[in-house]
């Protein structure tokens, strides 16, 4: 119910809401269930008018305004209830999803930050102080001002996999990530290929501790990239004496290399297209298989060409120019 009087002069609204609330004394009194009730409807409208007057920029439309008032406030929290007042309409979670699924902008919900938070995927990420744990379902947050012209095509994608038969949640997030390789996705899309199924950030963890996908967040390798965002790193599963290496473990062992290459010092401020080194991969110096650990010690920092030589046998551990 998209509706909005030619009026938008705040004062003039405010005078009209304000008479109609005084004269609503009257009505009071009297014992009329209904008549109270619609002598209250033409106040709501003018609430909801006085609200969209606020934003006094020529914006006619209730989708514009939300992404307006999102974009002079990124990365804050906003109250549902700020949207509707701003937007003037009941129907203002659509125009959200709208915002999103068509137009590409990175809105995070409560909903999909606090799944995020017990899959144990957003680390200590806070947006204003707050851990994403800690975020209400009714908020919202933008989490960057930049569209990314590229959502929109990747959320029509995002539906033909969530359709698929058979196939499970996670390897229906597999599918997503791989069909994007490289290109950070957000939370949101990725919830909504599972199905809106919590259990998404989960599987999404699986992925990279127990299958070996280089899923990289923010807190898990990663630390330049935004809040809410994965990347499929480069199409290939670590070799499998190198999975299931921990989140705590994997952190602790990148800070300690300074989330570099431990043979070239090659880290993700480095990534250039023309450069085969894409990605930081977790080495077991004793392999997993001949009982080396996922501790600290056992593991080190290289990237993908290091890694792949050291496999190949082209390189051994003792050839490491970094502290180690
Ligand atoms: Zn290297
Ligand atoms: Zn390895």
């Amino acid at each position: 119910m998209a509706r909005r009087s030619n009026q938008s002069d705040p004062e003039l609204l405010r005078k009209k809401l304000s008479e109609l609330i005084e004269n609503f004394t009257n009505e009071l009194k009297l014992n009329d269930l209904r008549g109270k009730v619609l002598k209250l409807v033409p106040a709501f409208h003018l609430l909801r008018d006085l609200g969209s007057s606020l934003i006094t920029e020529e914006i006619p439309a209730a989708i514009d305004r939300v992404i307006f008032y999102l974009k002079k406030y990124p990365e804050r929290i906003i109250k549902g209830d700020e949207l509707m007042v701003v937007s003037g309409i009941s129907d203002w979670p659509r125009r959200v999803r709208e915002l999103r699924v068509q137009q590409g902008w990175a809105i995070i919900s409560g909903v999909t930050a606090k799944e995020m938070a017990e899959a144990e995927e957003s680390g200590d990420m806070e947006i204003e102080g707050r851990s994403l744990s800690k975020i209400k379902t009714d908020e919202y947050v933008l989490l960057n001002g930049e569209r990314d012209k590229q959502a929109a095509d990747r959320w029509f994608q995002a539906n033909t996999i969530r359709k698929l038969k058979g196939v499970s949640v996670q390897d229906k997030i597999l599918k997503y990530l791989r069909a994007n390789v490289g290109s950070p996705v957000t939370g949101e899309e990725l919830r909504y290929v599972a199905n809106n199924r919590s259990e998404w950030a989960r599987r999404v963890r699986e992925l990279r501790t127990e299958e070996g996908w280089p899923v990289a967040t923010r807190t898990s390798g990663w630390p330049e990239l935004a809040i809410g965002t994965y990347v499929l790193e480069e199409d290939r599963q670590a070799p499998a004496h190198d999975r299931t290496i921990p989140d705590d473990v994997r952190v602790k062992v990148l800070e300690r290399d300074q989330h570099s290459c431990q043979k070239c010092g090659w880290n993700h401020k480095q990534l250039n297209p023309s450069d085969p080194r894409r990605l930081l991969e977790l080495h077991h110096k004793v392999h997993h298989a001949q009982g080396g650990e996922n501790t600290e010690a056992n593991l080190i920092t290289l990237c993908n060409v290091h890694h792949d030589a050291i496999h190949a046998g082209k390189l051994s551990v003792e050839d490491f120019l970094i502290k180690q």
